[in-house]
């Protein structure tokens, strides 16, 4: 064998025969074709071959001594390196050549001696073709499967990025559907939740009536007064001690949600009737009136509660809750740290106060409001200084109606800030009127009272300016009356509005003083002209010195930081002997005149009694 010749780019042909001559016929005819021929006699030089190159093709004689062709072939068939080689088998005509037999062991085809040289031209080359087309297609298969495992692979890793990703998204759904639903401060159920609890609750008792609940609402009392003079910090910090006594107060099964501010919403759930849900109200209330230690205050802070028993006639959760809430403002009405179960009267009167809203927003374009002036007396001449302005409302069906009883309702809805100002507008022209008649004391004053909501009105100086410029009144005649909520915002803006009153040498008053919680270091740093000490602490004073109350101390507060006194409320004879005594500067009260219609004033004025 030439191994020298091998050419790595020319396909390499066996022909394995013990006929010298066949192998040179072959050979020579195969090598002019251009393919690398080696020569084999018998099995054991095919295999020395087939061991040192693998052959292409092999050509297989049968009839060989000792090994003969087809057990050449079925060992070249089991030996796994040569398993794929195609073997043609060269019979001679004459040979007893078992086709089916060389099919069998694997041949592909044969070709018969004497060669036809083109036949076996092609036949070599068919095989030799199909060899190279079939280890194409299985490189391609190879190469395929090695792409397939590649984008499987990447597929996998896209997959577990994927996934990696839908788990973090849920994570982050999950956390953003916690902030929804809860408040951040106290980590409670907000309002939503709850009120979607709520509706669960109902639809429970809907479905089984046996399952029974009722809902508490909960707002602090005096909570507005914390946070304005201690700060919001300390409010923050009350609400979540507040949140935490009544978990103190709840079973598991309970649910307690901030409503918002320092309104908490409470769900009992499988009660037996209203005395155990009443009995966690008075529970509530007593754990909430020990005081609160906060890092660096102590706070008293109490609750009022509304209770409304769970009625699986409700078309709504809202309702239910909104119940609760008239429940609960009856509680504040009725004197706040008290619990009251809703009845539907409750709701009939909070329909009415609705009704009073709307009746009131049309009472000023109707010009159903109506102002009357009760007199001012200096008790230190016994003459009649000045007149408080007091709104009345002529409602057509109700009647006159006191201010107690719209006032808030005006506050609460914003409408008293064009109450006030047309209070001022229309006051102070009257005061420009009673001017023109000889009667009317010189400088006597014209008081009205001004909203703390007023005070956040950006235009209020502006309006004041205007009025006083179209009424042409002095302003040291115009007294306004403030109260404690005021000066207890101490914002800067307050503050700012304050200085341009008194730029205007308009007085300040201090209404009800006494019954606010403004402290005396506040008083200090407002500029007020005068307090007015508040009914309930004139009623108080008795004929003795040691149950005067309150009223001589303010009376030397007042003095010591250079303010006027009016005492207001003065019913009888001995309490404007009581208040002469402690040399209080002003009174006014039934005992001098209930506020008078304003076509009576000037009668009065003219009758000019003396105290
Ligand atoms: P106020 O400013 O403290 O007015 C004094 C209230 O005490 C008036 O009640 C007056 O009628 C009443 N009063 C006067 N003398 C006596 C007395 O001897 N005994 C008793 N028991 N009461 C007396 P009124 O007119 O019902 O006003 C109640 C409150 O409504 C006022 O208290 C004031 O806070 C508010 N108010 C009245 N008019 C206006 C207004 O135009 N604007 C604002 N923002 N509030 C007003
Ligand atoms: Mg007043
Ligand atoms: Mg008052």
């Amino acid at each position: 064998m030439n191994y020298q010749q091998l050419n790595p780019d020319k396909k390499d042909i066996l022909i394995i025969d013990d006929k010298a001559e066949n192998l040179r016929v072959l050979s020579s005819l195969l090598a002019r074709k251009g393919y690398n021929v080696r020569k084999a006699l018998n099995w054991q030089m095919a295999l020395t071959a087939c061991r040192t190159v693998l052959p292409d093709l092999i050509l297989l004689d049968i009839m060989m001594p000792e090994v003969d062709g087809y057990e050449v072939c079925k060992r070249l068939k089991t030996w796994d390196l040569t398993a794929d080689i195609p073997v043609i088998f060269i019979s001679a005509l004459d040979d007893v050549f078992d086709k089916i037999k060389a099919f069998r062991l694997g041949g592909v085809d044969y070709i018969t001696k004497p060669f036809d040289f083109e036949e076996v031209v092609v036949r070599v080359q068919n095989q030799l073709e199909l060899r190279a087309a079939r280890l194409e297609i299985l490189r391609l298969n190879t190469e395929l499967e090695q792409r397939v495992k590649c984008r499987t692979l990447e597929l996998e890793n896209a997959l577990q990025k994927l996934q990696g990703e839908i788990a973090s998204r849920q994570q982050l759904q999950d956390k953003l559907l916690d902030i929804v639903l809860h408040d951040s401060l106290t980590g409670l159920p907000n309002r939503v939740l709850f009120l979607s609890k709520l509706g669960k609750a109902l639809n429970l008792a809907r479905e089984n009536i046996n399952y029974q609940f009722a809902v508490l609402y909960l707002d602090c009392d005096r909570f507005k007064v914390v946070n304005d003079s201690l700060g919001h910090i300390v409010g923050d910090e009350l609400l979540i001690a507040i949140a935490d006594r009544l978990k103190l107060c709840l079973n598991p099964s309970n649910t307690l949600a901030r409503l918002g501010g320092d309104e908490f919403g409470i769900l009992l759930e499988n009660l037996t009737d209203i005395s155990s849900a009443t009995q966690v109200a008075e529970l509530i209330l007593q754990q909430l009136s020990i005081t609160f230690k906060l890092s660096r205050h102590e706070v008293f802070m109490n609750a009022s509660i509304g209770i409304n028993w769970g009625n699986k006639d409700y078309e709504k959760p809202e309702y239910l809750l909104r119940d609760a809430d008239t429940a609960m403002y009856r509680a504040k009405a009725q004197g706040k740290a008290r619990y009251k179960v809703f009845n539907p009267e409750m709701y009939q009167e909070a329909i009415q106060l609705l009704e009073i809203e709307n009746d009131l927003r049309k009472a000023i374009e109707r010009e159903e409001l109506v102002i009357y002036y009760q007199p001012i007396i200096s008790l230190c001449t016994g003459r009649i200084s000045g007149f408080e302005a007091l709104v009345r409302w002529l409602h057509p069906v109700r009647g006159l109606i006191a201010p107690t009883e719209f006032i808030p309702i005006a506050e609460e809805t914003g409408l008293i800030n064009t109450i006030d100002i047309w209070m001022l507008q229309s006051a102070c022209h009257q005061l420009r009127i009673w001017q023109n008649y000889p009667a009317t004391p010189e400088n006597l004053t014209i008081s009205v009272n001004l909203s703390a909501r007023l005070f956040t009105q950006p235009n209020l100086i502006a309006q004041i300016d205007q009025i006083i410029y179209e009424t042409k009144i002095n302003p040291s005649n115009l007294e306004l009356e403030i109260t404690e909520s005021v000066i207890m915002e101490n914002t800067n803006f307050v503050k700012k509005i304050i200085e341009e009153i008194k730029k205007r040498k308009i007085k300040l008053v201090m209404d009800d003083f006494g019954t606010g919680y403004s402290s005396l270091s506040y008083l200090h740093s407002f500029p007020l002209d005068s307090l007015k000490i508040d009914k309930c602490f004139i009623n108080r004073m008795q004929f003795h010195q040691h149950t005067m109350g309150l009223v001589p101390t303010i009376i030397s507060i007042a003095e010591s930081m250079g303010m006027t006194v009016i005492a207001e409320g003065v019913e009888t004879k001995e309490q404007l002997i009581k208040l002469r005594n402690l040399n209080c500067d002003f009174a006014q009260g039934y005992l001098f005149s209930e506020p008078l219609e304003q076509q009576s004033v000037i009668n009065f004025i003219a009758s000019m009694p003396q105290w």
